[in-house]
């Protein structure tokens, strides 16, 4: 762009004269600070869409873009950062993430084609990823030093506790498991339902019986058990993915009930008796991942909301459009992000 001053014939003139205010007006409309279209390069919406989410992540991006955690960054975190850094703190309406597809798939072989992914399960291996990078020892600490502990975990995981019963003996057992991502089933039969629903059927007593009965340690034996499932640790960021790809007999089908959700939602139904006192249930709607089309050949698309701007945008690949609130709720989305709280504006140094 600079050189075009230095260029004296006419035509150069006229050209420099209408094109480049245009761009200029172009550039302030959208100084939007995270709000940044991905290129895609070759079949990645399902990698931009994931980028997207994790970049509309407010603690998430506040923690990475601090100083004091970006000395000694490593893999696949160190070229999130700086993907990131792109995103809130350049000035451009879309950027090109190829750094992180080639440390993507440097790592995870997998993702080293281009062939159509899920977004889901590449988000538990991104988010995986960091958790690992994150928890490195910074080698001036005692190796012991490393800790488990992550803002990867702090923000995204939550714990499940399950509650089994002998239908023989009525002996009861507890144990606990931690969860990133709760993959909610849809209701079969029905073309219409809300996340309420699926998350209902989640939650949901089952009775384990013949081949899944479980061996219960007063009896002895293998037992018809009931299930009881229930949240016992609300995270703080909570992902919902809805289980659109599923089996029908041999074949693989997508299933397209019409799934509805709001801006806001409560998981105090499905909190455990030790968690009705927890900090949150509550969650507000901040992320929502589309997906179009077919299985295979299908299309993602994210939709985000921005702290600093308090609007939504659909992100489909480098295309960035602002959208109503209304258009959130759409029949195509396949994964939900709540936060328990509003975010506010990041405190970003430089921004
Ligand atoms: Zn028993």
């Amino acid at each position: 762009m600079s050189n075009t001053n230095e260029r004296s014939n006419k035509d150069s003139f006229d050209f420099y004269f209408f094109f480049v205010p245009a761009v200029q007006t172009l550039a302030a409309v959208w100084n939007r600070p995270g709000v940044c279209g991905l290129d895609n390069s070759g079949n990645s919406c399902y990698l931009n869409v994931v980028l997207q989410c994790l970049c509309s992540t407010v603690p998430l991006v506040e923690h990475l873009l601090n100083q004091d955690t970006r000395r000694d960054l490593c893999r696949f975190a160190e070229v999130f950062v700086r993907l990131l850094e792109e995103m809130w703190l350049g000035r451009s309406s879309s950027c090109a993430p190829l750094e992180a597809r080639s440390a993507l798939s440097s790592i995870l072989p997998q993702f080293n084609n281009y062939s159509q992914q899920d977004a889901q399960e590449l988000l538990l291996f991104l988010l995986n990823m960091l958790h690992d990078d994150l928890k490195k020892p910074r080698p001036e600490q005692n190796r012991n030093c490393g800790s488990d502990f992550t803002i990867v975990s702090h923000l995204f995981e939550g714990q499940l506790s399950y509650m089994t019963l002998c239908m023989h003996c009525d002996h009861q057992a507890h144990s606990k498991q931690t969860f990133t991502v709760l993959s909610l089933p849809i209701p079969t039969g029905i073309t219409k339902c809300s996340v309420q629903d699926c998350l209902s059927l989640f939650f949901e007593q089952t009775v384990l019986t013949g081949g899944e009965q479980m061996l219960c340690s007063v009896c002895g034996l293998r037992r018809e058990t009931a299930v009881l499932t229930s949240l016992d640790k609300p995270p703080e960021i909570l992902l919902l993915h809805l289980k659109r790809f599923g089996c029908k007999g041999k074949h693989q089908v997508k299933l397209r009930t019409n799934v509805g959700f709001s801006m806001k939602l409560d998981l105090t139904p499905f909190l455990s008796s030790s968690a009705q006192n927890a900090s949150f249930s509550s969650y507000h709607l901040y992320a929502v991942v589309n997906h179009t089309g077919h299985l295979n050949t299908g299309h993602y698309t994210a939709l985000c909301h921005s702290a600093p701007a308090q609007v939504w945008h659909c992100f489909d690949d480098s295309i960035v459009r602002e959208v109503q609130d209304s258009v959130v709720q759409s029949p195509n989305a396949y994964m939900l992000l709540y936060s328990c709280k509003p975010f506010q504006k990041p405190k970003i140094h430089g921004l």
